[in-house]
């Protein structure tokens, strides 16, 4: 059976975690202790040469294999149904092929892979939160798959999403080690899936970082949501344990305090602004989508600390409600953004609620202010399919989950 080749799916970058900039950094190391790793960034950004040729082009690099393994079609899941997880992990076993071979798949047994067993724990934490909290039947809210290839590359330092799976390096063991590490990490790069099929944010400038912003949510949700953390006990870093001890740093960013995530003597300190005043105006990273996602990570993070108690119970239902609205435009920016999630706190909790109030201080504590009004909501459906799904309340955490989730 022949395939035809096709097209890659979105017009919109892979979506790495590891910004441009700090690979940058890495590949100009000149000190022994860390040859390796610059000899890996160096690679690293060859390797993304070609993508940036084929976001112009349109036509894949040749690392990307064109056949795809065939997809099982399942339905939706029924109303009153708990969904379940449908993982796929497959190994690139160090080359940069994708998708590698399938070693995993659900409801299978731990392989004694780290990474292997990592990842698919990981998106299992990430299904979970998803379908629990916000009823969410997987990615794109009817069961697809979730699809992930570890030992990516050789030493290759980064994860990113390329529209269709989760694709993990193990890191080049001097900086970074692997991604599979980060359960945040994880979240990030399928919620880029999740974006892809709600607001459809546009990777560049202000709404390439809420497309950014909105993956570090759920993200650090996921590990929050996991770990049964309240806002104020979280870490709100992304990223905690992928770099190795010979790195200052905690994370690759903090939500809560962006530009303190890392101060490196090699890699020099983390450059996230905390405050629009801040905004870097810049041709990198897609106009610095890593970078400027910092203001609206903060905003979250104070307004789910106002809050106290579970953030994805307040703040993070309101931020899902605004990807899954059907308002936002793919080239909204942070001040429309802002007033979208100042309305969806409206409507959940009421308006003067403590949850509104919370959300606006949140965005004028990092200077977005004097939001924009916005149009009366349009009667059209909510572009989210899963929005029919019923809710499962926390409390029913572990009771007739699938036994995959421990
Ligand atoms: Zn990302």
């Amino acid at each position: 059976m022949t395939r035809t080749p096709r097209p890659y799916p979105y017009s919109t970058p892979h979506k790495a975690i590891v910004p441009p900039y700090l690979l940058a950094r890495i590949a100009a190391i000149d000190d022994p202790r860390f040859d390796v790793a610059a000899d890996a960034a160096r690679r690293s950004l060859l390797r993304d040469a070609p993508m940036r040729e084929w976001r112009r082009e349109g036509e894949p690099p040749s690392f990307i294999a064109h056949e795809r393994p065939a997809r099982d079609e399942r339905p939706a899941a029924l109303p009153g149904m708990a969904p379940s997880p449908d993982r796929r992990i497959s190994d690139a076993e160090n080359a940069e092929r994708l998708p590698g071979r399938l070693v995993r798949r659900e409801g299978q047994p731990i392989t004694g892979d780290a990474a292997v067993d990592a990842a698919y724990d990981g998106l299992g934490e990430t299904f979970e939160l998803f379908a629990r909290v916000f009823g969410r039947d997987s990615i794109d809210g009817a069961g697809i798959p979730l699809e992930a290839t570890v030992h990516y590359g050789d030493r290759y330092d980064n994860a990113f999403w390329d529209g269709e799976r989760m694709v993990f390096g193990d890191g080049d063991g001097e900086v970074f080690r692997g991604f599979t590490n980060s359960l945040s990490v994880i979240g990030h790069e399928l919620t880029h899936g999740v974006t892809e099929r709600t607001a459809k944010l546009r990777y560049q400038g202000q709404s390439g970082a809420l497309n950014e912003h909105i993956s570090d949510v759920f993200g650090a949700l996921v590990e929050q949501y996991g770990m049964g953390q309240d806002a104020a006990s979280a870490t709100w870093l992304i990223g905690e344990g992928v770099f190795t001890d010979l790195v200052e740093g905690r994370a690759i960013r903090s939500m809560k305090e962006p530009g303190t995530a890392y101060d490196d003597d090699v890699l020099g300190r983390d450059p996230q602004p905390d405050h629009f005043d801040r905004y870097i105006e810049t041709d990198d990273d897609n106009g610095g989508v890593h970078l400027n996602s910092g203001i609206p990570n903060r905003a979250f993070a104070l307004a789910a600390i106002e809050l106290g108690g579970f953030a994805w119970e307040h703040v993070g239902r309101i931020w899902y409600d605004v990807l899954t609205s059907g308002r936002l435009r793919p080239d909204d920016g942070f001040h429309t953004f802002a007033a979208e999630t100042v309305r969806a706190a409206d409507e959940r909790f009421g308006a003067d609620s403590p949850e509104s109030r919370a959300v606006t201080s949140g965005w004028s504590a990092v200077g977005i202010e004097e939001l924009p009004a916005l149009d009366p909501v349009p009667e059209r459906a909510a572009s989210d399919a899963g929005s029919t799904m019923p809710t499962w309340t926390s409390s029913s955490r572990g009771a007739g989950a699938s036994p995959d989730f421990d």
